[in-house]
């Protein structure tokens, strides 16, 4: 019986993941559950799986969390604040933890799992862009392994042979990420003037969180997976190429030396990738309707459209440019997606706001956790001046 963790249980990757675990009650029990504010959504979390902890990241609701849990008559316990999910995260109540909070804020706890040599299944894409390196550390010295649950990057994984290969002795020439092109593909920038938060949130393909549901449509949800492909398998930029496929069956593509395309498909359902990295290296049904490749018609690949969907180059860039600058690119894009969601950014403003961010912010490289914590602070703090001085 393996006890999971799952950091952001209210989002959408904590509902797949929930669906998985309860598909499988011999196998899997979810011990904690993590939430941001949302304590009556996490409550009836806690009504239906009873974990042994429910951790609330806003210390200030921590006690109407217990009081609630309390009225509901569970003897699941209360915690509260970020330093009491670490702990969590790292004490004896997971074996296995899903990083499936959004954004930087999940940094520190998917650190703190990946020192306590949990299995990680990362989801939080943010922490790896931020922090590559120290997070592999962090996964090494702790002793335990490492499982994307990205689609791609979990298809990847799945089309590279067994363990943590080097890319070049295992005969890999190049890592093909697929991306849907989002709910915009084959628009020119004169069609996107007047975006709307909730048009950039109607995914094509995806049911999902709404931050990453802009990143799709800016195409900086690529972006930062291909820093993030760059980490996870050790692959120079120049290896990863971005295609886009609308259909989003094929998750991503490895090529190899000899001319061999190994792909991995399957219907556009995050519960394949939690079942496969909750399992690894087993196969476990995940309730995913079966692919079928008669009914599903021809697949599309094309190129993207680098000049309208300029996110992609931005952290192509910022990728090659190294140290912090990733941390920056991305804090930028939290501080701009944000403000495009509160109706005070123009969509077409992300990247003018991003770069004007990495233009101002000279890379330096990453001397630690809290260096990058910093750099993190340092670019928000940046990008909403320069907002505020209307910068574009
Ligand atoms: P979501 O917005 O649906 O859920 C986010 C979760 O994080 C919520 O449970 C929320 O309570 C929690 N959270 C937010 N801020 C927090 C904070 N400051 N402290 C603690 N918890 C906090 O997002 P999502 O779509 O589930 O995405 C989660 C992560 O997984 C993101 O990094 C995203 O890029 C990645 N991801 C998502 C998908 C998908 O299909 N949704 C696919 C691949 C990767
Ligand atoms: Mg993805």
């Amino acid at each position: 019986m393996r006890k999971i963790a799952i950091l952001g249980a209210t989002g959408s990757i904590g509902a797949s993941a929930l669906d998985v675990i309860a598909r499988h009650p011999r196998d899997f029990r979810a011990s904690v559950l993590a939430a941001h504010r949302k304590v009556d959504e996490l409550v009836a979390l806690c009504v239906r799986f009873q974990p042994d902890l429910a951790v609330i990241a806003d210390e200030a609701l921590e006690t109407t969390l217990r009081d609630k849990l309390a009225t509901a008559g569970l003897s699941t316990r209360a915690a509260g604040g970020m330093a009491a999910l670490n702990e969590a995260v790292a004490g004896d109540l997971c074996d296995t933890v899903i990083a499936a909070i959004v954004g930087a804020a999940g940094l520190e706890s998917t650190l703190a799992a990946a020192r306590a040599g949990k299995r990680l299944l990362l989801a939080n894409k943010e922490s790896v862009v931020m922090a590559g390196a120290l997070l592999l550390d962090a996964v090494h010295a702790g002793g335990g392994e490492l499982i994307p649950v990205d689609s791609e990057h979990n298809a990847i994984f799945q089309c590279l042979p067994g363990g943590r290969p080097e890319l070049g002795a295992a005969g890999v020439r190049r890592i093909l990420l697929t991306a849907s092109g989002g709910p915009f593909r084959g628009r020119k920038r004169a069609d996107l003037t007047t975006i709307t938060p909730d048009q950039a949130c109607a995914h094509p393909k995806w049911n999902m969180g709404r931050k990453i549901s802009v990143d799709s449509a800016t195409l900086m949800n690529k972006g930062l997976e291909v820093i993030e492909a760059h980490w996870l398998f050790g692959a120079a930029a120049a290896q990863i190429e971005v295609v886009v496929h609308p259909q989003s069956l094929v998750h991503s593509l490895v090529e190899y030396a000899d001319g061999s395309v190994l792909a991995q498909l399957g219907n556009p359902d995050m519960r394949t990738a939690l079942a496969h990295a909750l399992a690894w290296p087993q196969r476990i049904d995940a309730g995913v309707t079966p692919l079928d490749l008669i009914r599903s018609g021809a697949l599309q690949f094309e190129a993207p459209d680098r000049d309208t969907f300029r996110c992609l180059d931005l952290a192509y860039q910022a990728l090659q440019t190294g140290g912090t600058a990733p941390t920056v690119l991305n804090a930028a894009n939290e501080v701009a997606v944000a403000a495009f969601l509160e109706g005070s950014l123009p969509f077409l403003a992300i990247p003018e706001l991003i770069e004007a961010t990495l233009d101002a912010i000279s890379a330096e490289p990453v001397a630690g956790v809290e260096h990058l914590l910093h750099t993190d602070l340092t670019a928000r703090q940046t990008a909403q001046r320069k907002m505020q001085q209307g910068f574009c």
